[in-house]
């Protein structure tokens, strides 16, 4: 079995999750490029192996089980276990989505994407980071799924939403029982927090962010490096803890 750290991000064909790919590569990880679209998976593989990353592509689409059963099947294959999921695959399910009008489909395809699709992912990945000894897993959140944000008037907690922002509370909420329920089985070798990279320049948003896609993947690159005793359960951006 190889040394060299594995590493799975999802959604890494573009935006934060091509840079966590990036990120993790620039260790000498062997990172595994999670991604529906094979010309743009592919195209991600090129451009990280051309910077030096040892990339490989890994066609995944996080709403499909059969999708995510092959993509384990795959990692087995090449690398025989697992030690980093990075769940960064998202959708905002479109805007405007104010509750009063939102169409209902935008909700569920949004919670089966942000949310059902990283606990489908995160439990096909689970036999494989189990063999790790330092298993970590990073769910990319937003800290506009912060409750407390979205009650404090002032706060910036981007546009209501009825889908969106439900989604990455919701998937905080998951973040702390996955903890919990690693903790209750003895499993404190897995590390998993949720994470907010901040308001990053992609496609998700129009590019309207005032920050670099590659400083958002900071925060997911720093969970995915924590040492032993680090967090777990958590919510971190750049400057510290989010408040849930
Ligand atoms: P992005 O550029 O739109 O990238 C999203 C990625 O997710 C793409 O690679 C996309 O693939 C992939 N994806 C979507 N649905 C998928 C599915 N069903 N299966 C597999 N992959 C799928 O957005 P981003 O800004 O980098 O977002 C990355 C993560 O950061 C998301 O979870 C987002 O919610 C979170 N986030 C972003 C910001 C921000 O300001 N940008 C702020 C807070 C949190 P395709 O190319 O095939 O669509």
């Amino acid at each position: 079995m190889s040394e060299q750290t594995i590493a799975l991000v999802t959604g890494a064909n573009k935006g934060i999750g091509y840079e966590i790919a990036a990120g993790l590569g620039g260790l000498g990880w062997r990172v595994g490029v999670g991604a529906r679209s094979e010309e743009r998976r592919e195209a991600a593989v090129a451009k990280l192996r051309a910077a030096g990353v040892d990339a490989f592509g890994v066609p995944l689409d996080v709403t499909d089980d059969a999708s995510v059963t092959a993509a384990a099947g795959l990692i087995e294959d090449r690398a025989g276990r697992l030690d980093v999921l990075v769940n960064n695959a998202g959708v905002t399910g479109g805007m405007p989505q104010t509750p009063t009008t939102v169409n209902p489909e935008t909700v569920r395809v949004t919670v089966e994407t942000n949310v059902i699709g990283v606990i489908r992912v995160t439990n096909a990945m689970l036999p494989l980071l189990r063999r790790s000894a330092a298993p970590r897993i990073v769910n990319m959140s937003s800290s506009v799924g912060s409750l407390t944000r979205q009650s404090t008037p002032g706060a910036e907690t981007g546009p209501i939403s009825a889908a969106y922002s439900p989604s990455k509370t919701f998937l905080n909420a998951v973040t702390v029982q996955y903890a919990k329920e690693f903790r209750e089985l003895g499993d404190t070798g897995i590390l998993i927090n949720a994470a907010c990279p901040g308001y990053c320049a992609t496609d998700l948003n129009g590019f309207r962010g005032v920050r670099t896609p590659e400083q958002g993947a900071a925060i997911a690159v720093r969970l995915a490096t924590l040492p032993d005793d680090g967090p777990t359960g958590g919510f971190f951006e750049d400057a510290g803890e989010v408040p849930w």
